[in-house]
């Protein structure tokens, strides 16, 4: 066994710290208030190779292992988490599954678009009626000649405003299970932005409900085998899950780094509030869940990696970071005292965009249920 991270691992992790700090947080607070999308960042982010981590060079990517991505996405997170989730989704939502279950022909075609950053990718699975209960969708594919054509509702998709590429989920036939996993080019006739949500936190990040009216696309389009794309929405959530647990990490990581910060700063009863052991220990409750986040995420990511089934291993790290960094900024916010509250300090944003880490990809419940079917048959 081998904690040791490589020459390659330590320098992206410094690459990316360099880019977030330079370049995401001085604007950080400037696209929450304005809920603008950061279109520079994701310009930089593509430079850097960060849209297509793991995507092998032949295809136009960094040809990087998910610790990597990992780790991009956790600095990326610790900048700003909508610029971690912007990436997380191209690399982890849209570009895995055209790797994993995609022809040559599909490869060939969208992954140098989705690695240089040219197009964007969204992942489509929820609907206004089926979230956690995601087999209920109501969103049909049919075949007429030979185009596919889709109808239906998506909720809550990110990166679909300035999205090229949307991998939808769509009931096949009439079967609960039913349902297959297609490459949806963006616009196309019949495809309707419906709303724009107005969001607690990743605000710089676009969250969309998209309408489909009779959306038609090439037969060739499809991803896999018919009837079997949830097996593809489960497998590439168990991927996606690791983005999600390096995204919570990013978060935590900045609480703590603004929490001690200010302890060491701000004086009470004539000494730093980094003297009294309420807040120490505060500290150090934070960076033993940090740390012990960060080996979860690395574990699961090491498995990806070595091509084993790891749904498990995924939920445990996602439901252990999200809440790790739910306890961390709220800590992080006491610390501060009356100034955690108030919006000139970062400490506020990072209170607001953690909560997204224990509801999307499957919510803290949903993990729950995963790792307890694992744990008790
Ligand atoms: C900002 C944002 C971005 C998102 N991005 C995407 C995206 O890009 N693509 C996409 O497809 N989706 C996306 N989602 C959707 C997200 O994954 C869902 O919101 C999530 O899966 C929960 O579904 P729901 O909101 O319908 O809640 P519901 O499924 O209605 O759940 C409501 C509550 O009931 C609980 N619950 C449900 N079933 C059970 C059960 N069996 N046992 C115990 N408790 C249960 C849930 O845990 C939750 O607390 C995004 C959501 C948000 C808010």
């Amino acid at each position: 066994m081998d904690f040791q991270l490589t020459a390659t691992h330590e320098m992206l992790r410094k690459t990316v710290r360099e880019f977030a700090e330079r370049e995401i947080r001085p604007k950080s607070l400037h696209y929450d208030e304005t809920q603008e999308y950061p279109m520079e960042w994701a310009r930089k982010m593509a430079e850097l190779g960060l849209l297509g981590i793991f995507v092998p060079e032949k295809y136009g990517g960094s040809g990087l292992d998910t610790i990597s991505y990992a780790i991009a996405i956790e600095e990326l997170s610790w900048g700003d988490a909508s610029a971690g989730v912007i990436a997380a989704v191209n690399n982890g939502l849209v570009c895995e599954p055209i790797l994993r279950f995609g022809t040559e022909e599909q490869k060939r075609e969208y992954l140098p678009k989705l690695a240089s950053g040219q197009w964007m990718g969204a992942y489509c699975l929820t609907e206004p009626g089926s979230g956690s209960d995601a087999v209920a969708m109501r969103t049909t594919a049919r075949l007429v000649d030979d185009e596919w054509v889709l109808t239906g509702t998506k909720a809550f998709v990110t990166n679909a405003l300035h999205a090229n590429l949307l991998v939808v989920y769509a009931r096949t036939g009439k079967d609960k299970h039913d349902i297959s996993a297609f490459l949806v080019p963006k616009p196309a006739k019949g495809l309707v932005d419906l709303k724009k949500e107005n969001k607690m936190g990743i605000r710089a990040s676009d969250t969309m409900m998209l309408g489909f009216e009779d959306v038609r696309i090439p037969k060739e389009n499809l991803i896999g085998t018919q009837g079997k794309g949830f097996n593809i929405a489960l497998a590439t959530l168990d991927g996606g899950r690791i983005g999600i647990a390096a995204q919570a990490l990013g978060i935590a990581q900045a609480a703590y780094d603004e929490a001690a910060k200010y302890a060491k700063e701000r004086e009470a009863f004539g000494q730093p509030i980094a003297n009294f052991q309420a807040i120490r220990f505060k500290l150090a409750d934070m960076a033993m869940e940090i740390e012990a986040a960060r080996l979860l995420m690395y574990r699961v990511a090491w498995m990806h990696d070595q091509g084993v089934r790891h749904t498990y291993e995924s939920s445990v790290a996602k439901l252990f970071a999200s809440e790790a960094a739910h306890r961390a900024v709220d800590q992080a916010v006491q610390i501060h005292g009356g100034y955690g509250f108030i919006k000139d300090y970062l400490v506020e944003k990072l209170y607001r965009d953690q909560r997204i880490t224990e509801l999307y990809e499957g919510t803290s419940e949903v993990q729950r249920i995963v790792i307890s079917r694992h744990v008790l048959g």
